[in-house]
């Protein structure tokens, strides 16, 4: 009986998600080298992957992660704190530290943990977070679980974030989180506001660097050392730093940057680190050699901006784009979840593969293809991407 019912619950959230064109189902894909995948038997150019700087399918980052493999195995079989340990991992943490500018950093298993893990461990019952409202599902998931009490401030808009800090003078830690480049729509936070607010306010500043990190700036620190080259903030300002491995660096695993006092506590009270096995040697491995190419190859990102900016020209020239996306992430907003789904699947005839993102991911009303552009591209299949969109909106005619 229980059971019964617990399945008709189930497939009646599964046919309301029908309904409104939201339920989920995972494609199978086959990775044919950088941005090439097939799908469905089509081979298709993929635009919607992370791999900002090809870096998942770059000889030498695979090379050091089985050279990882072969001296230290596949798994470290405990979590750091018994025996999981290695000194590839404090050789990655040292690297991203320097590469954010702070005293130290911490490994996790993922961003998510790492975000989660963060938040709960660094505030709680009695403390307030200050969030913007675009924020990352992890960060939201951190404020939960922290049990402290969170204001939702308007995305970007610091003049409401002003607002409700002057309304909540409470005691207690607080913290103003925010992502840096924003997952969905490619927009920058405003970090020299963040930080003068922070400071204005008594409060601590935390960034989400997972889009920004080996991406922005220019030795590929993240935004907050963008924002340095101009001599607006300096990364002293800002107290945590998170970031992926998975992203621009084309490996796995989330990191916290912070001052040494910060890691000390996170190893003694951070539980998504605390309880959760060591990242592989393979994912350590790849991370360092990633690390060491956005150093010496400021090619990659000399790259990854020119693509930039022949297809925010092709997407500004055809209509598709009027936003300020300084990012390669670019996003195509249509009127319904629906039209957003047909624009996808349209365009695989075309031999590209764009996701639409459709809610929970971003808010109602704002169904996009996310178009995410690589240093992999070709000048080729970027002019080809834009002249698909043009061909298929026109065969769709108006939304
Ligand atoms: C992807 C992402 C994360 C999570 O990172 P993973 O390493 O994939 O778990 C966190 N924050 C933002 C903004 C992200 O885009």
């Amino acid at each position: 009986m229980m059971v019964m019912n617990r399945s008709t619950f189930i497939s009646e959230e599964l046919n309301q998600l029908d309904r409104l064109c939201r339920r989920r189902t995972m494609k199978r894909f086959v990775f044919q080298g950088v941005q090439r995948i097939r799908f469905q038997d089509q081979d298709l150019i993929n635009f919607s992957s992370n791999d900002y700087l090809g870096m998942s399918q770059h000889p030498r980052i695979k090379v050091s992660a089985q050279k990882a493999i072969s001296i230290a195995g596949t798994s470290t079989s405990s979590s750091r704190l018994i025996c999981g340990n290695l000194d590839l991992h404090e050789k990655l943490e040292s690297e991203l530290a320097i590469l954010k500018g702070k005293d130290s950093s911490l490994v996790f298993a993922s961003g998510f943990t790492a975000n989660v893990g963060l938040l709960s461990s660094l505030v709680g019952e009695g403390d307030h977070i200050f969030s913007d409202a675009l924020n990352h599902a992890s960060i939201i998931d951190g404020c939960r679980l922290s049990r402290a009490t969170t204001s939702i401030f308007r995305h970007g808009d610091l003049e409401h974030l002003e607002n409700v800090l002057k309304n909540f003078r409470a005691t207690g830690r607080r913290l103003v989180v925010s992502d840096s480049v924003f997952s969905m729509d490619g927009e920058l936070a405003d970090v020299p506001g963040l930080v003068k607010l922070c400071e204005q306010y008594d409060c601590c500043l935390m960034l989400d660097e997972a889009h920004a990190t080996g991406v922005m700036g220019s030795r590929g620190g993240g935004l907050v050392e963008y924002f340095q080259d101009r001599g607006e903030v300096h990364p002293d300002e800002v107290g945590l730093l998170m970031g992926t491995l998975s992203k621009a660096l084309g490996s796995f695993g989330g990191f916290i940057a912070s001052s040494s006092l910060v890691r000390d506590y996170l190893i003694n009270k951070c539980r998504s680190f605390i309880f959760s096995t060591a990242l592989p040697p393979s994912a350590v491995g790849a991370a360092l050699a990633s690390l060491e190419l956005v150093r010496l190859e400021p090619s990659l990102r000399e790259k990854l901006w020119k693509n930039v900016g022949l297809l925010r020209k092709g997407l500004e020239q055809n209509g598709f784009f009027s936003g300020k996306s300084e990012t390669p992430i670019f996003p195509v907003l249509f009127a319904s979840e629906h039209r957003a789904m047909e624009m996808s699947e349209r365009l695989l005839d075309h031999g590209f593969f764009v996701a639409a993102i459709r809610p929970p991911s971003v808010p109602l009303g704002t169904s996009r293809l996310r178009i995410t552009v690589t240093a992999s591209h070709s000048s080729s299949q970027i002019e080809g991407l834009v002249h698909s969109l043009a061909k298929v909106r026109e065969t769709l005619g108006v939304d």
